[in-house]
Formats: structure tokens, sequence, C-alpha cells
């Protein structure tokens, strides 16, 4: 799945600037309770219900004795009623002698159940009694024989449902045609775990079988699936079945079928492979860049894995109502429209690089994930770190001028927010239910997972990190993994073309010499002991802040857990296998030095001016430099700052505000360092340093603070008022210098800087004049819309926009100056109508209450809206979503009081202990903690500090 809340490509707690390209905001997951095993079986006898017959089953995981091995199915969604009728029939095989088959079935209305046993030619067919068990989501049938091991025996049920109301299982969606019509269609998203809503299944990853589907529809809709269809049957004049061609081996979360009016595109790969793109009729001219990214991306694949793609085709297709990004169905991607389509005369620059990267994680699945697939959910970070690390080095191949790889070390940002955090959990967690295992989908598991893939990658090299991973995908194909299979492949193979300086020893280890020349050597014989280095990121939560001091030659290392949080008493017993990488004042040759110990001393040639460490930001650790460290490096930046690249700009100004939050640094000193930031023109330092300033202003403004507030928001234009005023009002440039304009001038607007709110007021007037007809540049958009909305009458006409078709491309933009209205009564309108879903689609609810939340006008009505609602929210989205965890996150994260934290703590308190021990609620409730401490400690330094640099 691809997230949709951490995505594109700056870390953001609250910027909102950034809001509109949906970025990175604190994820949620859980503090895991490992007790959901003991419901035991009085329990289940109790709720079952059925007469004397107890559920014959006490865990919430279901038993190894049966497993299935095919599945027939049959469905018939009814798009009038909104109902549908299934058939499934399960072939299973027998490991353990029992008389009863469990397996998963939610909101199901079973009418009949068989086993059959076949012997010979002959077979018997018996019904079966059906128990269910809600609260596991798991029904039983009870065989009058016992099913023997080592026998096949054929399950039969009959059921029908109703097509859900929410986003997940096999689910209705809506859309407008241009004449006005609605039309439905259904779809399905079944990860995690919704394929029991549209099936009985074995509904766990590791078992995996195959599928022959057939679907029953009406002559004008079509049927998507899996696989191709190998023939359609007229079953009555107004019903036509569909077959699709059996599948290969796989998991129950990969299944997919669609059921609507959608029309397509198609081109072939190189290998011969049907790609198709598949949207609502009037938004077909929208998928031509989305056919072309995805036929080169699966080339790519293709030949990066040396595996060939398995199936015969790969169909995209964009679903009006979509909760996340996109889901990696294998052979048939899903996808949020605004994920898909792309209008290369009105869509954004930002849209064409978050459409590329989904497509390139989606696809990235196919391999990591469909073929090779997590032995559960705790390892969630094998699929989704490695779609994410993947989505970088297939991009910046097939399109470099995306300069893609310049972003990723905002993953790595995003990911440390949370994971500073007390309730951060380590990559791997244990997890059980539902819930739990919906909270795995955060910034630990996608974020942090790829950051450490990254590390790993630069530490190996690439060529040794490929080799190591073809190796995995191979042996393991239509398998499920652990953590400790990836690192043995990679552990076991060395690099390609370097034989004389490494070899594979006995044990497996690759080891390499310090005699080397090359500048990519580690500087003292090392064992790659893969497997004990990753396991230091993997199963411990967090991760270090090195503290360098440099005494002459001597460089004295020392690592500790990064920790945020008032008893922040330094956590013992972290320790880190840190793959260390510098350069100085006199060498830009990249230096390496593993770090194994709590401290360690490195030696260099010859006294330095400066030495700068993780360079590139390639390594998941911050660092603190000791004594006159920082000072040579803030110097250093305000003389000549492209001595160093772009990106290691952008982590010293991460790492410098990173340290004042724990208190090593004082805020006066990162406040020195943003000064630099007057001659940064590149797109990530600049990020970086609206992503560290803005959140401040951002507390102040949901507080009594106008002075300071104030003084700080002139503090920041003027930092970048060289570079506003340079950027020109059209579309040129490179996509990150497209990017960098549309943040800049939203930015400046929304500061009421007014040469922009000039220009903006001017560009409004004459698009309203032209009854929204002028074009207007793309870039420039949401700056112009949001300066326009301001008033009413600008309010009202843009929404009279928003609704029409023809601004589909733009919805996200004309959302984000729709929200930061400061008239309230707007802003309430527009979450209501986001939970009616008629006008606005309740898929974009969560991030238009985030929005609401940001605006000093907004934040007390985003809190209560989130309060009244909660319960539907929950039932739509779903308890431990990451849409869930986006706005309780994203409400909540601005607060900075006692009275705010109170109120927080005392509305999820007052929840079911099920949501009340959601993650995401201990991450809201750490956040404002530290927000406060935060507050405490800086406000007056900030005040003293703008006062003598004003
Ligand atoms: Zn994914």
């Amino acid at each position: 799945m691809a997230a949709l809340f951490s995505t594109l490509p700056f870390a953001d707690k609250s910027s909102f600037m950034m809001m509109m390209m949906t970025i990175g905001v604190l994820n949620g997951a859980v503090s895991v309770n490992n007790d959901h095993n003991s419901k035991n079986r009085e329990t289940a006898d109790v709720v079952s219900g059925n007469g004397s017959k107890p559920f014959p089953w006490d865990k919430i995981r279901l038993p190894k004795h049966v497993i299935p091995v095919h599945y027939d199915l049959l469905l018939h969604p009814n798009l009038t009623t909104l109902t549908f009728t299934g058939f499934a029939r399960i072939e299973i095989t027998v490991n353990q002698q029992t008389s009863s088959v469990i397996l998963h079935s939610k909101h199901l209305q079973i009418t009949r159940a068989t086993i059959q046993r076949r012997m010979g030619n002959s077979h018997t067919e018996k019904e079966v009694m059906v128990l269910e068990y809600p609260p596991f989501e798991q029904i039983a049938l009870l065989a009058a024989f016992p099913l023997h091991v080592g026998q096949n025996y054929t399950v039969s049920i009959e059921y029908s449902a109703n097509l859900s109301e929410s986003f997940h299982g096999f689910y209705k969606s809506t859309y407008r045609t241009q004449e006005g019509e609605v039309r439905v269609l259904a779809s399905t998203q079944f990860e995690p775990t919704a394929a029991r809503m549209a099936f009985p299944c074995f509904d766990e990853p590791s078992f995996k079988a195959r599928f022959s589907i057939k679907i029953r529809r009406e002559p004008k809709h079509l049927a998507l699936s899996n696989m191709p269809i190998v023939k359609s049957v007229n079953v009555a004049n107004w019903l036509v079945e569909d077959h699709f061609d059996v599948s290969v081996k796989m998991s129950t979360y990969l299944v997919a079928f669609i059921v609507s009016d959608f029309k397509s595109v198609s081109k072939m790969t190189t290998s011969g492979i049907k790609i198709s793109v598949y949207t609502v009729p009037d938004k077909i001219n929208q998928a031509d860049y989305a056919l072309d990214a995805a036929v080169k991306l699966l080339d790519f694949y293709e030949n990066y894995f040396s595996i060939p793609y398995p199936l015969p085709k790969q169909d995209l297709a964009a679903i009006p109502d979509f909760q996340s990004g996109a889901m990696e169905n294998w052979g048939l991607t899903t996808y949020r429209e605004s994920s898909l389509l792309y209008d290369p005369e009105k869509s954004s620059a930002s849209a064409k690089l978050w459409i590329t990267m989904i497509i390139a994680h989606e696809l990235a699945h196919q391999w990591f994930g469909n073929l090779v697939t997590m032995e559960w959910w705790n390892d969630l970070w094998l699929n989704e770190g490695f779609a994410k690390f993947m989505e970088y080095v297939s991009v910046s191949i097939t399109h470099p001028d995306l300069k893609v790889e310049d972003y990723f070390l905002g993953k790595c940002f995003d990911a440390m927010e949370v994971d500073a955090l007390n309730s951060s959990h380590p990559v791997s967690t244990p997890v059980e239910d539902p819930a739990q295992i919906q909270e795995m989908f955060d910034d630990v598991s996608y974020e942090k997972g790829a950051c450490i893939l990254n590390m790993l990658r630069d530490y190996l090299n690439a060529d040794v990190f490929k080799a190591g991973l073809v190796q995995y995908l191979r042996k393991y194909s239509y398998q499920n993994t652990k953590n400790e299979d990836l690192w043995n492949s990679l552990a076991h193979t060395c690099p390609v073309g370097d034989t004389q300086e490494s070899q594979l020893q006995g044990d497996g280890f690759c080891t390499r010499n310090q005699q080397t020349s090359s500048s990519a050597h580690w500087t003292r014989r090392e064992i790659l002991d893969v497997t004990t280095m990753m396991n230091t990121w993997t199963l411990q939560k967090g991760f270090p802040l090195v503290t360098v001091t440099v005494k002459g030659k001597n460089v004295h290392l020392h690592q500790e857990h990064y920790m945020k949080g008032s008893d922040s008493s330094p956590s013992t017993g972290y320790l880190w296998h840190v793959p260390l990488t510098y350069i100085t004042s006199k060498s830009d040759t990249v230096q390496r030095f593993l770090l194994t110990t709590k401290t360690d001393v490195l030696i260099l040639p010859e006294e330095v001016e400066w030495i700068k460490f993780n360079v590139g930001m390639n390594g998941y650790y911050i660092v603190h430099y000791e004594d006159d460290g920082w000072d040579a490096l803030i110097s250093l930046l305000k003389e000549n700052h492209t001595a160093i690249s772009s990106n290691d700009r952008a982590s010293l100004i991460n790492n410098v505000f990173q340290l004042v939050s724990i208190g090593k640094l004082s805020i006066s000193k990162a406040l020195d360092l943003s000064l630099y930031l007057k001659h940064e023109s590149q797109i990530m330092p600049v990020f970086q340093g609206m992503n560290e300033l803005i959140p401040m202003y951002k507390l102040m403004e949901k507080r009594d603070m106008d002075d300071v507030e104030n003084q700080l928001k002139g503090y920041i234009v003027n930092l970048f008022k060289d570079l506003i005023d340079k950027q020109s009002w059209n579309d040129e440039g490179s996509v990150s210098e497209r990017m960098l304009r549309s943040s800049l001038l939203l930015f400046a607007c929304a500061r009421k800087y007014q040469p922009c709110v000039d220009k903006a007021e001017e560009y409004f007037m004459k698009w309203k004049e032209s009854n929204g007809t002028l074009r207007l540049p793309n870039d420039v958009k949401t700056a112009v819309y949001a300066v326009g909305a301001q008033t009413i009458e600008g309010w009202d006409f843009l929404f009279s926009k928003y609704r029409l078709p023809w601004f589909n491309t733009e919805r996200n933009q004309i959302e984000v100056a729709l929200s930061i209205s400061r008239n309230k009564d707007k802003l309430q309108w527009i979450m209501d109508q986001s939970l009616l879903g008629d006008v606005v689609k309740t898929q974009d609810l969560p991030h238009i209450i985030v929005f609401v939340a940001k605006n000093p006008s907004g934040y007390h009505l985003a809190w209560k809206f989130l309060k009244e609602n909660w319960n539907k929210l929950v039932q739509k989205f779903e308890l431990g979503s990451p849409s869930i965890a986006h706005m309780v996150i994203g409400v909540t994260n601005q607060y900075s009081t006692r009275e705010q934290l109170a109120e927080v703590k005392e509305f999820f308190n007052s929840l079911e202990e099920k949501s009340s021990q959601l993650r995401c609620v201990q991450q809201a409730v750490e956040t404002i903690e530290e927000n406060i401490r935060w507050m405490d400690i800086n406000f007056e330094k900030i005040k003293i500090w703008l006062q003598n640099n004003m």
C-alpha cells in the first residue's frame, strides 16, 4: 500500500505551506499488547451463541492444521441494491486431524456450507454446521466426520453481504459524470485484513493459494481482477459471467476485483506484458502519463531484479473513492485518482513527482510483497520499507529529470520525528489484532524501513546490495519471509567484481581489507556482519545521536539513544552498529568508520577546520559537534555554504534543531545557523529551514503571543525575501524549481508579503472575471486561490468551481485555499460537507480537518469536529488506520499549553480502551508535552534573539 499522508518530499510537522502536497505528518502506530490470544475459551463459548456448541478455536491467529490450496470464487455484485452474493469453493489440505475448519469471515451472511471428501473418482458432500465468533472475525465449519491428515477436501460456502460503505472490503464508490449523473462502481481494498469481508478465507499472508475468480455483471459494465479474462458467458440477457484465469500462488490480501464502466488505454512492455490504465470515462485523457511511466518502470524492475514479472498483464485503476494512496494487488494495482491521473495542462509539478513515485512503489511491490511476502504483519516493513526505498532506486533511473534522489533524506527526517518519541516502536514489532496491524502502516515501517535499507546499501555498496536482493527474491519466490532471511541473503553476497579485496569466508561473511586505495572502503579491517548490524536497527526503536569531539587529530565518538521528552534521563542499553561517514575541510572524499561501541576514537591524517558526519544524510542518525564544532560549521555555511552539498546543508539544519529539543544546544545557536538561509536557493535546505522555523510560530498562533509571533514571521519572510522576489510567476524550470516556486509563493502570500499578495489578487481577479476559464500557471495556482479565498465572495466563487468536473485535477489545491479562510462558518461548513461526502469526497476529510486545524481561526473547530464525530470517523476509516492517526496527530500537534494537554487526555481517556490505547494518541500526548516543555525553555530566548537580530 502507498501511504497518503507521509509523502513528498519534505518533513512537515505543521507548516501549512506544504499542506498542499500532502506532506509527511506524524503517522500513528500502537503500543503492542500481546495479550490478545489470552482471550480464552470461556469468552469464545459465550459469544458464539450457537446453542450448546462451543466455538472450537480460541486464538486470534488461525490454526495451521488446515491449509488452503485453491479458491474458486464466484461473485455477483448488484450495483443497484448495493449488495452482493458469493460462492466460495476452497480446496484444503489437512496437516493434523481435526473435525473443524476455522477461517475468517466478517459481515457475511452464510446461507449454506458443505465439506466434500474425494475418494478416487467418487466424492461425498455433506452440509455442515457453521459457528461464528465475531470478535476474532472467524467462522468454524463443524464436520460430521474427522478430516484426515494428508487428504484433500473441498469446503463450499454460499453467502451474501452488503457492499461496504467504507473504503475497505468489497466497497461502493461513486462518481459524477460531466452531465451530472451519479454512477456507482464496486471495488476492493483487502490489505491488511478485509478480504474476509468479500469472501470467507484464510486471511493471513502466509496462507498463499491460487485463485480462480468468476464475476457476474451487467453487459454495460466491465469486470477486472488480478488475472486476464479467459472467457465471458452470457448467463442471462442482462447478465454476463467473466471467467478470469487462475492466478499464481498468492496471499489473500492481494486479491482484487472491480466492476465498473471504466475506460482504458494500453501499451506493451518490451517483454510483452500488457499494461493498461483504467479510469472513469471522462478522465481517460489523463491516463497517458501513468501508462508511459508504468511501462518504463515495469521494464526497469524486470531488468533490475532479473526475475520476469509473472503475470501476462498489469492494470492500473484510478478509483474515485480511495482511502490510502494506492494498493499493490497483483496484476491490478488500484490508486486514488490524484495518485494516478495527470493532466499535462493543469497538473502541478509535485503531482508529476508524486504519481511517478506511487506507481514505482506499487510496481516494486509486485516483487517485494507479492512474489516474496512477509510471514506476518510484524515484518510489514519488509514490504513497505522496500517499496519506499525502491521508489528512489527506480525513478532516479527511469525519470532522471525528477531528481528524486535529492528528496530521499526527507523520508528519514519524517521517520525520526516519530521515532524520537517514547511511543515509537521497533521496525519489527509483534502485532495481532486488525487495529494493531493497521497501526503498522506508519512512518516507521515505510520511512525508517527505507532509510535503514539505504544506509545498508551505502555501507555494502550498490552492487553487493542488489546482488543480495536478487538472491533473496529468487530464493523465496511464492513464499514468506522473516527479517533474518533478508539479512542472510545480503550477508552471503560479496561485492561484484571486487574479488581481490573481498572474499566470501566459510562463515558467509564478506571481508574487506584496509590496504585498499578506494575511498569507498572502511578504514579498518571489518567483518561485514549484516545480521548483527541490522538487528540493532530493526529490533530496537529509536536512533542514535553521535557526539563528535575533535581534539587535534583525534576524533572522539560517543553514541546514545536520541529521545525527546521531559524525563529523558539517558536511556541505557541501546547500542547501534553505526556506519559513520564523514568529510572534512581537508578532504571531500567520503571516509568511513564503523562505530560498534558506546565510545571510540578515530584518527585523522591531519588537523582540520571542520568535520561533517553523515555525508548526504545517508545514515539514520544525527550528529552533535562538541566544543566549537558547530561554530566551525556555522561559519562555513555563512562564508561558503556550497562547499558542502545541499543535502548536507539540509541535514545540518535538521540536526541543529533536533539538538535544541533535547537541550544539547540553545535555540539561539540554531537560529544563528538559520541566518545563512538568506543565501540559500536549493529546495531541500530551504524546505528544511521552513520546516524547522514555521512550526515555532504555529505554536504561538494557538496562544496569545502576538508580538513574538509576528516578529518571527517577519524574520522568516525576510530570510527568504530575495528568493521569493526572484520567483517568476510561470511554470518554467525543473520539477524541483517548480515545487520550490509553488511553496515559496504560497508561503509569501499566506504571510501577507505585499508584492506577492498584490500579484495574486490581480491574477485571482482576472481569473474570476473570465469565470474560471483563464489559464493560470499551475505552480502559482495555490497561492492565487489562497489569496482569493480570503473574501467570502472569492471563497464562494472558488467553491462553485471546485464542484465542476473540469477542476478535478485542482481539487486538492482548492481544498487548501478553502480551508485557510479566516471565516469560521466556512471552515465548519467545509468539514461538515466532507463528512456528508456528496460535493466534497469523504476520502479528503482527513486532510481537510488537518488543514483547518493548522488555521489559527480553525483549530478549535477541528478539535471539536474530531471529538463529536469520532465514532463515525472510526467506522469510515477504521481504528488504527493511518487516516485516523493523521487526524489525531494533525489536529493536536500544535498545542503547547497544559490546558490543551488536559483536554486532549480527557477526551481520549473517555473513549473505550481500543481507542484510548492507540499509538497515535500516545504520540499526540507526547508531542503536546514536548511542545509545552519546548516553549517553556525557548520562548523567552527566541524573543531576545529576534530583538538582537532583526
Ligand atoms: Zn506499499
